[in-house]
């Protein structure tokens, strides 16, 4: 149903949806601002992983993804960096609507790590990231979130949790993250991802990544994602 616009084999990339982005060779290439740009060189991110190369212009153009990239392939900064552009793209609001990026993970260790990663890069641009995981106080969580942010990161249940005790409104929310969705699923946490997702505007940005793509992701992301580009790095899936 969607044309392979590009296989190669010898790196195993294969990418497949209509009007696809070309992919980048430097981080140069992405328009990031100065501020940005140091961040990375501060990480010392001297090039962008395969995934980030296929990933980061599809995303930057506001297109839907579907990645799957083995673990330790970068693809943490293949949907924060451009989740940093998308927010600061925003209007400012006078009154805090919620945040405008939402990332789920499977576990509170995972959603940890992408909080660390997020903040890292939000940092230079006063954007705010709060973390949502069970093991944390609720009230604290609460509290944290109702003084405001931009970017949350969240394991599926608490951010029900939340969401049920009005810390959060996603009213502003136009850029979704799910990773390691296939882990979300075989944690249990699909009626939590579609009750999320459920309350996100439609005219969202949605990012999926997995490692494998079982069929009941696979019918999950048909159903949420819009023209998705589907990139896949390495033999995985
Ligand atoms: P994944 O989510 O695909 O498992 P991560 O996003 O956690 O992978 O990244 C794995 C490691 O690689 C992290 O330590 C991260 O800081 C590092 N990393 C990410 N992108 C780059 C890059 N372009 N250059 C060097 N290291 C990178
Ligand atoms: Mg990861």
């Amino acid at each position: 149903e969607q044309d392979v616009v590009e296989y190669k084999k010898s790196l195993a990339i294969r990418v497949s949806g209509f009007d696809v982005p070309r992919p980048i060779k430097t981080f140069e290439e992405c328009g990031f601002s100065a501020d940005l740009m140091k961040t990375i060189a501060k990480q010392a991110y001297e090039k962008p992983t395969a995934i980030q190369c296929q990933a980061l212009p599809i995303v930057l153009s506001g297109r839907d993804i579907i990645g799957m990239a083995k673990t330790g392939s970068g693809k943490t900064a293949a949907f924060v960096l451009p989740m940093i552009v998308h927010i600061m793209d925003q209007p400012e609001l006078e009154k805090d609507e919620g945040p405008i990026g939402v990332i789920c993970a499977p576990t509170r260790e995972l959603a940890h790590q992408i909080y660390l990663e997020a903040k890292k890069f939000a940092k230079s641009h006063s954007i705010r990231v709060s973390a949502v995981y069970g093991g944390m106080s609720k009230l604290e969580q609460f509290k944290e979130l109702k003084a405001g942010c931009e970017i949350v990161v969240a394991t599926p249940g608490r951010l029900i949790d939340m969401l049920k005790m009005k810390a959060l409104t996603m009213f502003r929310a136009t850029y979704l993250v799910l990773d390691e969705a296939d882990r979300m699923f075989d944690l249990g946490f699909e009626p939590q991802i579609r009750s999320i997702v459920g309350q996100i505007r439609p005219d969202r940005q949605t990012l999926l990544f997995s490692a494998t793509m079982p069929r009941k992701v696979e019918k999950l992301a048909r159903e949420i994602l819009t023209d998705p580009v589907r990139v896949t790095v390495g033999e995985v899936g």
